[in-house]
């Protein structure tokens, strides 16, 4: 049923199926960080994000978010409905950190009092530029109404996951969400939530996320594990 490459990423490979309007997502052991400057195989990982983020994906669903995802096929491989990807990254954050501390010159872990949604260009060779609302209506990229709803979507799925990942001990402190296009032009949530796209700190402020891999904190397998066993443990 796995049929021709469609797309290779640097996080998973896509395939065309035998059903149309379906895709395969393979999920791959590639780590990589800083636009791909950071780049290493790690054993396992890829299942653990393909695990993760169908957990995450079928939580979302049960709460009324549409979604890409269809369902999990193997250990590494999961089923999703075909999308033209908006080449946005949606970033909503909850705390300081990352490049948003950087850019502004503040410390990590200082609480927003509103959480912020940012919009960068998804383009590997332009390094995906901050932009916002009037450069994403220049390039094109999508019209007001559904910047409208990017953001007030991800603030939606901000509850559900803040709400999901405090159950398990975790404060989700950022992420990134991807949507896409289907057919008939609605636009759902896509690529994948795990804990390479967003930052979870334990209750002791540990990092339970891919800034294990990118600050050189340890391995990243041993903290993708807790979050999955909390998730599956959660039921
Ligand atoms: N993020 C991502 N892909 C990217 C850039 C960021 O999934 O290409 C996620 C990242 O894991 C974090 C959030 O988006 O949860 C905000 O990232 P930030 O802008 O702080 O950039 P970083 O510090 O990761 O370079």
């Amino acid at each position: 049923m796995k049929k021709e490459l469609l797309y290779s990423g640097k996080a998973k490979d896509i395939f065309a199926t035998d059903e149309e309007g379906v895709i395969l997502a393979q999920y791959k052991d590639q780590a990589t960080a800083f636009n791909g400057v950071k780049k290493e195989q790690i054993s396992g990982k890829g299942r653990l994000n393909n695990l993760i983020s169908s957990l995450i994906f079928e939580h979302l669903k049960d709460k009324g978010i549409r979604t890409h995802f269809i369902k999990q096929v193997s250990e590494t491989e999961q089923l999703n409905e075909q999308v033209s990807i908006i080449p946005l990254e949606v970033v909503l954050r909850n705390v300081t950190a990352g490049s948003f501390s950087k850019r502004f010159g503040v410390e990590e872990g200082i609480e927003l009092e509103s959480p912020i949604v940012e919009f960068y260009y998804k383009n590997d060779e332009l390094d995906d530029p901050f932009i916002n609302d009037e450069h994403v209506a220049f390039l094109g990229i999508a019209s007001a109404e559904e910047v409208a709803f990017l953001k007030e979507e991800t603030r939606r799925i901000n509850e559900v996951l803040k709400e999901l990942f405090s159950e398990i001990g975790l404060r989700l402190i950022d992420f990134k969400l991807e949507f896409g296009r289907t057919k008939d032009g609605s636009i759902i949530l896509a690529d994948e939530i795990s804990p390479d796209t967003s930052r979870l700190w334990d209750k002791d402020g540990q990092h339970m996320d891919k800034d294990v891999f990118r600050r050189g904190l340890g391995d990243l397998r041993d903290v993708y594990e807790v979050v999955l066993a909390r998730l599956k443990e959660r039921g």
